[in-house]
């Protein structure tokens, strides 16, 4: 197995190497909450909210705006724990893509696991759904431990990226037709995916901060329900699980959605 340098060296700068390191992260846990490091901007919770803006929206998939035959949750359940919260957001799918992202889903999921455990051991993973995964397919786990740079007390994960670009822009396209009452096909424009733990302050402060716009979502939608009843200019996080997975969604001059998996795993998405 490479080191851990000559696996930085061997990677391209841009690439999204995510960095676990165990040492740094416990140091960072009580520094981060000493300096009040926690979400900023006002948290809704899932709830069930009558969308009656234009239905024919609704009428394609999510994903591909390709016949419907399903419904799909957004987030994925893979992602979320038991029990799961009332009034999991579901948007409407096509048969191949409610079925072509789980291997990616899964795969993502038991990563994220694995990066916070420090391990691919099943027996050190938090996650209980994880572990039954990786119990039931060595397969995976296998392909995670060969991914897994070990280094005296630092644990580093090479990532398959487009498999991870895959699932993120999936969960984006799902915040945004359950919550703008949009579609957002295609490539978007940005993908930041971002450990919460290596911003810097400022960094962190920006990610966390809804942005006033003045332009409203679309009449009819879930974001402006929201808004008409907070009776505020912004947008709320919502928190569809405490510290397991929440999101940000936004109409501006861009479509932009934030997600926070874990809290430790940041993600934007632009279109
Ligand atoms: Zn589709």
């Amino acid at each position: 197995m490479r080191s851990k340098s000559e696996f930085l060296a061997a990677v391209p700068s841009n690439y999204p190497v995510w960095e676990y390191y165990v040492d740094r992260f416990r140091l960072y846990s009580s520094s981060a909450a000493a300096r009040g490091l926690v979400a900023r901007g006002k948290m809704s919770t899932v709830e069930h909210i009558e969308v009656f803006g234009d239905k024919r929206e609704l009428s394609f998939c999510a994903f591909c705006a390709g016949e419907i035959t399903t419904r799909d949750h957004c987030p994925s359940r893979v992602l979320l724990d038991e029990p799961y919260p009332n009034h999991l957001p579901q948007v409407p799918a096509c048969q191949p893509c409610n079925e072509g992202f789980s291997l990616d889903e899964e795969y993502f999921a038991c990563l994220l696991a694995c990066v916070l455990a420090g391990s691919t051991d099943p027996k050190s993973v938090r996650r209980e759904k994880v572990r039954r995964i990786l119990e039931r397919k060595p397969s995976l786990a296998a392909r995670l431990d060969a991914a897994c740079v070990r280094e005296g007390d630092s644990v580093a994960f090479s990532v398959e990226d487009a498999r991870i670009q895959n699932v993120v822009t999936k969960l984006a396209q799902g915040h945004s037709l359950y919550e703008l009452h949009e579609h957002c096909l295609g490539t978007p424009n940005l993908i930041m995916i971002q450990p919460l733990l290596t911003m810097t302050d400022a960094e962190r402060e920006r990610f966390e901060a809804p942005t006033p716009s003045s332009l409203w979502p679309e009449i009819g939608s879930r974001a402006m329900h929201r808004l008409v009843v907070s009776g505020e200019d912004v947008h709320d996080w919502i928190i569809v699980q405490p510290d397991t997975y929440r999101y940000l969604a936004e109409a501006g001059e861009y479509k932009t959605i934030r997600i926070v998996i874990q809290e430790y795993l940041a993600c934007r998405i632009e279109w």
